[in-house]
Parts: C-alpha cells; structure tokens; sequence
C-alpha cells in the first residue's frame, strides 16, 4: 500500500476532447485509452490520484475527484 489516496470517479467532457490522447501517454497506470478519437477511462481502480492528466490536458477535459473529498463532513 504505497498510496493511501483512492479514486472516487474520473470526468471526461466528452464533447470537449479533441482526442489528442496526451493522457494515454501521461497516465502511468493505463488508465485511459481512445475510442473513436475520443479519451475513455478503461481502468478506474488503477488511478493513483496523481493528477498528471487533469494537468496535461490542453482542454481541461477531465477532472480527477479523489474519494476524501466525498468523506469530508
Ligand atoms: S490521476 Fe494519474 S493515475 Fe489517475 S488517471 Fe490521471 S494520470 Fe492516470
Ligand atoms: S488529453 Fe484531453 S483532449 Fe487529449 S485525448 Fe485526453 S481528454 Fe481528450
């Protein structure tokens, strides 16, 4: 258990990818991949909340929630 930090859900605005797949290429865990020039997410639990895709995407198509987020009261 290197990384306590867990993935709630991973947003993609669909209608905003161009389908460049710089967060194929960014995630180190693979959890991305094309379809139809566009992103899809094909492995969720593999995500490790590291953010390297929200940051790369040139058209801020996705967003990351992190599962505290959900647990803060
Ligand atoms: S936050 Fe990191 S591990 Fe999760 S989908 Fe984005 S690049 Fe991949
Ligand atoms: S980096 Fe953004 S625009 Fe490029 S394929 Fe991924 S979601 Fe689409």
């Amino acid at each position: 258990m290197s990384n306590s930090r867990k993935i709630k859900e991973i947003r993609i605005r669909t209608e905003w990818c161009k389908g460049c797949a710089i967060c194929v290429d960014v995630c180190p865990k693979n959890v991305f991949a094309m379809k139809r020039f566009k992103a899809i997410v094909t492995d969720q639990d593999a995500c490790i909340v590291c953010g390297r895709c929200e940051e790369a995407c040139p058209d801020f198509c996705l967003e990351i929630i992190p599962d505290e987020l959900s647990q803060q009261e």
